[in-house]
């Protein structure tokens, strides 16, 4: 009795440590699909602003080379240097995400705090993006009412809201994109909402993890970090970032900043009072 009793238990074990083995192999090849895909969707976006650059500069260089005189189509050529410069942007834009992403699992993203005003940052975002909502046919309206300080990283702070418009602009089908800066309970809260394809419900609380990209989305291009660094931006000021959104009707995604830890008084502000 004594023996089966132990054959059993031997037998069990066995099992566990099988389907437990199993259950690690199968985690192993899903990280190795996931670590292959991202390879491969990175790959295609590192590639794919090098063609039009390299057809632009070497359209450039025969046209200097058929032109050793004063008659260079000067406007032929800052047209194409204009798409060069912006494709060297994208791929710099993609690097830093990629190296921000390596900062952020090192544990180095560090802020350099100052006081700043979120609404007025928002203004210079906005201005920055003129041309490109004209592009797109992206009306943008920015509803700012009261002031928002706090003490931010700017320079982060900006990158949050330039990820949040851009992506506006990028899945927001042409149609108007509105912003709202406000202080509320004490936060300064800002909201980007646009009116494009939207998110499916599914996808919407993963949007936020890196590398991860709305099924529908997958024409659009993109390595889906802005939304992970926006959201290691965020919180690393102790803030919230969350979205709302309905397939085919838009989304709104909303950061909330507490205003910070307070800085040492401005010099010449006096003592505070006992
Ligand atoms: P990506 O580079 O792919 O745009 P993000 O991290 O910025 O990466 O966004 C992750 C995914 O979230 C996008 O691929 C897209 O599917 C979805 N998404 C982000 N912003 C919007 C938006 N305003 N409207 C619809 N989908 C969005």
């Amino acid at each position: 009795g004594n023996l089966r009793g132990f054959a059993k238990v031997t037998r069990d074990i066995t099992q566990r440590k099988q389907s437990q083995e199993r259950r690690e192999l199968e985690m192993l090849r899903d990280a190795v699909r996931a670590r292959d895909e991202f390879l491969s969707v990175a790959s295609h976006e590192l590639k794919t602003p090098l063609t039009p650059l390299q057809l632009k500069l070497t359209a450039l260089l025969r046209t200097v080379e058929n032109n050793p005189s004063a008659t260079l189509p000067v406007e032929r050529i800052s047209r194409d240097l204009e798409v060069a410069r912006r494709q060297v942007r994208k791929l710099s834009d993609l690097i830093e995400d990629l190296l921000d992403v390596s900062r952020i699992s090192m544990g180095q993203l560090r802020l350099d705090r100052a006081p700043m005003d979120l609404a007025s940052l928002a203004r210079d975002v906005v201005a920055r993006y003129a041309p490109q909502s004209a592009q797109v046919g992206c009306v943008v309206t920015l509803e700012a009412p009261t002031p928002t300080p706090g003490h931010w990283d700017r320079s982060r702070v900006d990158q949050v809201i330039t990820n949040l418009l851009t992506n506006a602009l990028k899945y927001g089908a042409g149609k108007p994109v509105h912003i709202r800066v406000r202080m509320e309970a004490g936060l300064a809260v800002l909201s980007v909402r646009d009116e494009g394809i939207g998110i499916p419900m599914e996808d919407q609380p993963r949007v936020f993890e890196r590398f991860v990209r709305a099924v529908s989305e997958r024409n659009y291009g993109g390595l889906g970090l802005g939304l992970f660094i926006t959201q290691q931006i965020i919180e690393a000021h102790n803030g919230i970032v969350q979205v709302r959104s309905a397939p085919g009707e838009g989304s709104t995604f909303t950061v909330m900043l507490p205003p910070g830890p307070d800085l040492p008084p401005e010099p010449g502000a006096g003592a505070p009072p006992e």
